[in-house]
């Protein structure tokens, strides 16, 4: 059993990052070893439901995964996916905006990723960036960031109310975790691609940043599109949390097989 539900915020009152630890393992009894085995079993249901919900094509899941950098997005899309046939799932990065991307709302670049009939869309950063990042920099105002949250709120609630179900993860490790992990991009040779000037700089913001998810996970946590804040700092735990929530957000969703014409059964392929 992992009682994912202790991870999940379905209403901003109250909500404080610093009562999350990043090394928290409370859903789950087992160790490391049964958690892994869990996890091999929530990926091979995975594998199926999305096949099953392909064939169906009637129902969309939006999953929207954001982290500090090296919170383990990449990790968490190999891992929890290893195995489902990347037919019906698509990935999309969001990174620096365009010059064109820029001359529009923040969301026009994202609509146009939400999933179709069938479809799982996973976004590896999103709209969450217009309050993250942007905030932190001061790329725009503030009263332009503020509003976006209610403009964050309303366009989840349309897709929610078209028939999309949507999942945030916010992948939350501790800020020594983060020096670990970029201290190794640098160490190891075969982790040196990954590393990028950039984050050394970033992580100079780190509270800012803390205080921008905190900010907007509680403003837009709702019970139709919750967030999961998900303790990062161990990938096993990360990787079981997700898996699990996505087993039995697909499960919830009642994904029935396409109705076939009965005439079929009675036809001779010579
Ligand atoms: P990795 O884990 O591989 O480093 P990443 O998601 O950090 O992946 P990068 O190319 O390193 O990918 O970084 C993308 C950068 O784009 C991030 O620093 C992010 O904050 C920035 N970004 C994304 N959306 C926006 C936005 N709307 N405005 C400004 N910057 C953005
Ligand atoms: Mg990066």
């Amino acid at each position: 059993m992992v009682r994912t539900e202790v991870h999940r915020i379905t209403s901003g009152t109250g909500f404080r990052l610093a009562d999350h630890d990043p090394r928290s393992t409370k859903a789950f009894d087992g160790d490391k070893a049964a958690a892994l085995e869990h996890q091999a079993r929530c990926n091979a249901r995975l594998e199926a439901l999305q096949e099953a919900m392909y064939a169906e094509g009637r129902q969309r899941l939006l999953v929207v995964l954001q982290a500090m950098d090296a919170g383990g997005k990449d990790g968490t899309i190999r891992s929890v996916f290893d195995g489902v046939n990347p037919q019906g799932v698509t990935v999309k990065c969001f990174k620096k905006p365009t010059e064109a991307e820029l001359a529009h709302d923040f969301l026009w670049r994202v609509h146009p990723h939400a999933p179709g009939q069938g479809e799982i869309a996973i976004w590896n950063r999103s709209h969450y960036e217009d309050v993250l990042v942007v905030r932190v920099h001061n790329l725009v105002t503030k009263p332009v960031w503020h509003r976006r949250y209610h403009h964050i709120a309303a366009f989840e609630q349309l897709l929610v109310e078209e028939g999309t179900v949507v999942l945030k993860f916010f992948l939350h490790i501790s800020k020594d975790e983060q020096q670990q992990r970029l201290q190794e991009r640098i160490d190891n040779p075969a982790k040196r691609w990954k590393w990028n000037d950039g984050d050394l700089a970033e992580r100079q913001h780190w509270d800012d940043y803390q205080s921008a998810y905190e900010d907007a996970i509680a403003a837009t946590s709702t019970k139709t599109a919750p967030w999961y804040v998900v303790p990062a700092d161990r990938n096993w735990y990360r990787n079981l949390i997700v898996s699990q929530v996505l087993v039995e957000t697909l499960e919830a969703m009642k994904i029935g097989m396409p109705e076939v014409d009965p005439k079929i059964a009675s036809i001779r392929v010579e």
